[in-house]
């Protein structure tokens, strides 16, 4: 019925490889777009992407919290039809792998079983002290700083922050499933995001797929754009058996 259904029926090992753009349909916007925060004691008003750092979390650790708990945090989110069609895909066999630059979790919620978390997860958090590990429950219920309930240690994302690096594990996953696909479906993403850019360089496979509202740098190498909604663009294989 349609050309991208002609590729997935091609395809024996598709990647899909997704942005902020595929959770805005969720109502979970790009942080990116979000506004800053104004400091009123210091008189300076930080950047999204400034609050975001390695360095900022360190010394504005409850700033950064309240920050990231009414920006980054969308708790009542739930995946939209392109997190259910993904998993779908994935689950008729067709799909090996979602690489994602999203750290909200909806890929899994949807049911996706392998999925590459290229920023770290919300939903993962650990104490910088004794490394326990804790779920976002007890983000979400602690106020200021949340703190260990073993050794009272400052508790920590498991999101790459401006500054750090990435999982060197994950990126190579990405590598690997990429360099294996026959089809990339890229959706949600202009690209320019690191590493999202050096990553598609490792696809080799036959068939690129392009699914964004606006044109990105690599529509001349696509073997398909398609300039929808991602998820009414992927609705079509919600209920792929
Ligand atoms: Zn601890």
């Amino acid at each position: 019925m349609s050309a991208l259904r002609d590729v997935v029926e091609a395809s024996r090992r598709i990647v899909f490889f997704g942005g902020a753009g595929v959770s805005t349909e969720s109502g979970i916007p790009d942080f990116r777009s979000a506004g800053g925060l104004y400091s009123r004691e210091a008189g300076v008003a930080y950047a999204p992407e400034e609050i975001l750092s390695h360095s900022f979390f360190v010394s504005h650790t409850e700033q950064f919290y309240d920050y990231y708990r009414t920006q980054l945090l969308h708790p009542d989110a739930r995946p939209n039809p392109a997190h259910l069609a993904l998993a779908a895909l994935e689950r008729a066999g067709k799909l090996s792998a979602v690489i994602t630059q999203n750290i909200d979790g909806l890929h899994a919620a949807a049911g996706s079983k392998r999925v590459l978390e290229l920023h770290g997860s919300v939903h993962r958090n650990h104490c910088l002290q004794c490394r326990r590990e804790f779920g976002l429950d007890v983000i979400l219920r602690s106020t200021g700083v949340p703190r260990c309930s073993f050794c009272g240690g400052v508790i920590k994302p498991d999101v790459v922050l401006y500054e750090e690096a990435l999982d060197p594990a994950v990126l190579e996953q990405a590598v690997t499933e990429l360099a294996q696909a026959d089809t990339l479906i890229v959706g949600g993403t202009s690209l320019v995001v690191y590493p999202a850019a050096g990553l598609i360089g490792s696809f080799t496979g036959s068939q690129l797929v392009l699914i964004n509202r606006d044109a990105t740098g690599y529509d001349r190498m696509a073997t398909l754009t398609i300039r929808e909604p991602i998820g009414s663009a992927l609705a079509e294989f919600v209920d792929i058996a």
